[in-house]
């Protein structure tokens, strides 16, 4: 899916409101704010309304988005923003947490795992495939 999103459309250097990556992107803005909420999409200012995202932020959770569907995570990686790539987190951090979604047929809890970057102490969190079992 991500895949038909064309980040050729993002400038770098350009910040852009949800609705501006709407446009650009042809998705709803539901999807949008999921990334920021949901998914970790980086903001420049959590405060500022709207919420702009940098280019070069968003074209980085695209391609993250894109290889995560290529080549998926080992159970004890993930994706770290700040350090833009896979790390793993640091010892002792990780938590599985619930979403408080219901995905699927059966309504499965929908989980997150979440720890802190070894590298850098950043949040980092993954979603959890329902069937994984970790
Ligand atoms: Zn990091």
């Amino acid at each position: 899916m991500a895949n038909k999103y064309n980040i050729h459309l993002i400038k770098s250097r350009s910040s852009y409101s949800i609705k501006d990556i709407a446009t650009l992107l042809n998705v709803d803005r539901k999807t949008c704010s999921r990334w920021i909420k949901k998914e970790n999409l980086k903001v420049v200012d959590e405060d500022s309304s709207p919420l702009l995202i940098m280019g070069e932020d968003l074209k980085i959770f695209i391609n993250q988005k894109r290889s995560a569907k290529k080549k998926p995570l080992a159970k004890n990686q993930f994706y770290c923003f700040k350090c833009k790539k896979v790390v793993e987190a640091l010892n002792g951090s990780e938590n599985i947490v619930k979403t408080g979604k219901r995905i699927g047929k059966n309504k499965i809890e929908q989980q997150k795992k979440i720890g802190l970057c070894e590298q850098c102490g950043t949040k980092i969190n993954r979603f959890l495939k329902i069937c994984q079992k970790d």
